[in-house]
């Protein structure tokens, strides 16, 4: 087999170049992924009971990046979502993130922007630098709200302490002084009309684009020929783990339908302090189906099972940064997404990636020589 551009991997990553390339440059693709459906971990599906579901548990898009929305908004409508989450704190249900709400509920008070400021001054740690994500939640809202929220929730979460995460992963969740309990602040937020698995689709629509599922890239690297590879699998696979196996954390997903109309009383209820899982979503909150019965997902962290969050740590991303000089030598070769680039990124930023991506392919295409250029289209039809 032949094309001009070989994709391992059909998640957002991938499909963003095959879509890219196909469209915009008219080259011939094949998007390869192992798995037996596209979209990658934002798949979703309808399960037995006719009810909306993520398969690799609940994704919300959301973002501030207006070229990213409006790159998916040709292959999607949207459902207007804002989500928000509940953390079940003490017995009672209090709004996380950290908001006016949520500190009068742990605390019993009812105090005022002005007075929470200057409470949570009082209870911050201050530090010289602030160099884990521990030290970014006791500069923010001190010792008593970092133990009842953050501490456990991410222990369990990462499998080891939030001080031995950097800052990143914290600071993902604000702090605010006001009631504005939404989980994001983004200008756009919301979740495809009819499902990511519908605007996948939509996406690989092209005849210049041909999919191969239950396909590993392993298997059949020798069998396609291709000018260039995108690829977005791990990176430590595909350099036969020369530098060490990267490590993942992992979640397992319990599905459950209840024969009921609504679970629980918000989209997501964290538990940060009990139970094995971190969180119960509800879908029906995200996708607004209406029916009978209702379904939710339990999230399960542990080191076992598929590739699903890269470690935010100094020591694994000092490993990576080796492989990053493995990935530098490779020719026509094109890293990018989530696992490609061990870099915990939400949807948007792997979708902007693979724009980013696409802009230099074409740039290195358009500096070959025209006989260069001409003899890199496949001569067959896909
Ligand atoms: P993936 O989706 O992992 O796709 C990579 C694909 O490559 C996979 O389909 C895999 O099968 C394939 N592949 C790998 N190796 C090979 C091989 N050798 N041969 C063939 N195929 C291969 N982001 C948000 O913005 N909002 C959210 O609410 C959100 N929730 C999340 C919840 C969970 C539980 C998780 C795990 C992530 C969440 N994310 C969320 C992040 C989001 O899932 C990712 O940013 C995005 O899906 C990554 O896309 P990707 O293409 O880089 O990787
Ligand atoms: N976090 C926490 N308590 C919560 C929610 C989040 O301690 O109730 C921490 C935890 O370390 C988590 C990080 O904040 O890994 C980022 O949370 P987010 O909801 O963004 O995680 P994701 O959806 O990516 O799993």
């Amino acid at each position: 087999m032949k094309c001009d551009v070989l994709v391992v991997g059909a998640g957002l990553a991938g499909l963003t170049v095959a879509e890219r390339i196909a469209n915009d440059m008219k080259l011939k693709v094949i998007v390869v992924d192992k798995r037996d459906h596209i979209g990658g971990n934002v798949y979703d599906f309808y399960n037995n009971d006719g009810i909306l579901i993520h398969k690799y548990g609940p994704h919300i898009f959301h973002t501030n990046d207006s070229e990213v929305y409006e790159y998916l908004s040709r292959f999607t409508e949207w459902r207007q979502f804002e989500h928000f989450v509940l953390s079940s704190v003490d017995g009672k249900l209090v709004p996380m993130p950290v908001t006016l709400d949520t500190v009068n509920a742990i605390y019993g008070t009812d105090m005022n922007e002005e007075e929470m400021k200057a409470f949570l001054e009082k209870e911050a740690v201050s530090f010289d630098e602030i160099k884990t994500s521990e030290q970014v939640a006791l500069s923010k809202v001190g010792p008593l709200l970092y133990e009842k929220l953050f501490k456990n929730y991410t222990k369990k979460q990462w499998g080891i302490d939030a001080s031995e995460l950097d800052t990143s992963v914290i600071s993902r969740i604000p702090v605010r002084f006001n009631h504005d309990t939404r989980y994001f602040a983004d200008t756009y937020q919301g979740m495809p009309l009819y499902g990511y698995t519908k605007m996948c689709e939509k996406m690989v629509e092209s005849k210049n684009i041909k999919l191969l599922l239950k396909t590993d890239y392993k298997e059949i690297a020798s069998e396609i020929q291709h000018r260039a590879l995108v690829y977005t699998g791990r990176t430590d696979e595909f350099f036969h783990n020369f530098y060490g196996k990267l490590p993942y954390r992992s979640l397992d997903f319990i599905f459950e339908t209840h024969d009921m109309e609504k679970f629980q009383e918000a989209p997501c209820v964290n538990y940060p302090n009990d139970n094995e899982y971190t969180r119960i979503t509800e879908f029906k909150w995200m996708t607004g189906q209406t029916c009978y019965k209702t379904a939710t997902c339990k999230l399960i962290p542990g080191d076992d099972g598929q590739a699903l969050y890269p470690f935010p740590t100094a020591e694994y991303q000092a490993q990576f940064a080796n492989y990053r000089k493995l990935m530098a030598k490779e020719k026509n070769t094109y890293f990018v997404g989530r696992l490609a680039e061990y870099k915990y990124y939400n949807m948007d930023k792997v979708v902007k990636r693979g724009l980013e991506v696409f802009e230099d392919m074409k740039k290195d295409y358009e500096e070959l020589s025209t006989y260069e250029r001409v003899h890199s289209l496949s001569e067959e039809e896909l």
